[in-house]
């Protein structure tokens, strides 16, 4: 997984029609396509899942997830299980989003949400992220215990199917402070490598990390090469395919 660059679109609750998400999805697979170093994922809402899986040709432009719940079936209304999206043949999906974390869904819950996905063979991309920085580095340690209780009975051979994307919270999406600089992404990249060495040794080496916040098409070749990740989760920009096409074009001549 980690030979080619991981590069996700998290559509989040957007374009607000069918045929928008096919045009904007059909236009992105139009450069996703010709790329050899990059896995293009594009995210959308839920209902738009089908038809834009009908649209994936090869594999380098793919259809996953932005939520999955901890059951495979039950009386749980509104809620879509791994199961499901496993039977449409997707492969990754989205948890604990900070938009999520943010209505309610706590770390118990991302926790059995990824041992769900994972159980089900599909690969969970598990957003960790601060609120905000503080002087005294509080904000590692809260990054680093998000990932420990996320990440709690989860077992060595299924670490190949767990991505952890850094989100700080002050630099993602719309009301963004600021982007974060790659020297920020590169301290949590480490922190998070290391994180995962303490708790599975060299096995922890197979976890691919991502950074998402504020990703556009001049920063995304900077967070590849300066912070050490191995993709980029890109929510605004991942709306707009010829930016998203010119930041999936960087992050194929990164090797
Ligand atoms: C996100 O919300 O996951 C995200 C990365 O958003 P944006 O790229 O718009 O900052």
């Amino acid at each position: 997984m980690k030979i080619k660059k991981l590069i996700i679109g998290n559509w989040k609750m957007y374009p607000a029609s069918v045929k928008d998400a096919k045009a904007k999805f059909i236009a992105i697979k139009k450069t996703a396509s010709t790329l050899r170093n990059v896995q293009t994922v594009i995210c959308p809402p839920f209902v738009y899942v089908s038809e834009l899986k009908k649209l994936v040709t090869g594999h380098r432009c793919t259809v996953g997830a932005q939520n999955a719940w901890i059951e495979n079936e039950g009386a749980y209304t509104g809620e879509v299980s791994p199961a499901m999206i496993k039977s449409l043949g997707l492969e990754y999906v989205i948890i604990g989003h900070s938009e999520r974390r943010s209505i309610g869904e706590t770390g118990e819950l991302v926790n059995k949400k990824i041992l769900a996905t994972v159980k089900a063979g599909l690969t969970a991309v598990l957003c960790v992220g601060e609120r905000e920085r503080d002087i005294d580095g509080a904000y590692l340690k809260f990054i680093s215990e998000q990932i420990k209780v996320a990440l709690h009975g989860v077992q060595k051979k299924d670490l190949i199917k767990i991505a952890i994307a850094y989100e700080p919270i002050w630099a993602i999406g719309k009301h963004a402070v600021h982007a974060a600089s790659p020297d920020d992404a590169l301290e949590v990249s480490i922190l998070i490598k290391k994180t995962l060495a303490d708790l599975y040794g060299k096995d922890g080496s197979v976890v691919s990390i991502l950074y998402g916040g504020s990703v556009d098409a001049k920063n995304a070749w900077e967070f590849l090469l300066k912070s050490q990740v191995d993709g980029l989760l890109v929510g605004r920009a991942s709306l707009d395919p010829k930016v998203f096409g010119e930041i999936l074009k960087s992050a194929d001549q990164i090797k």
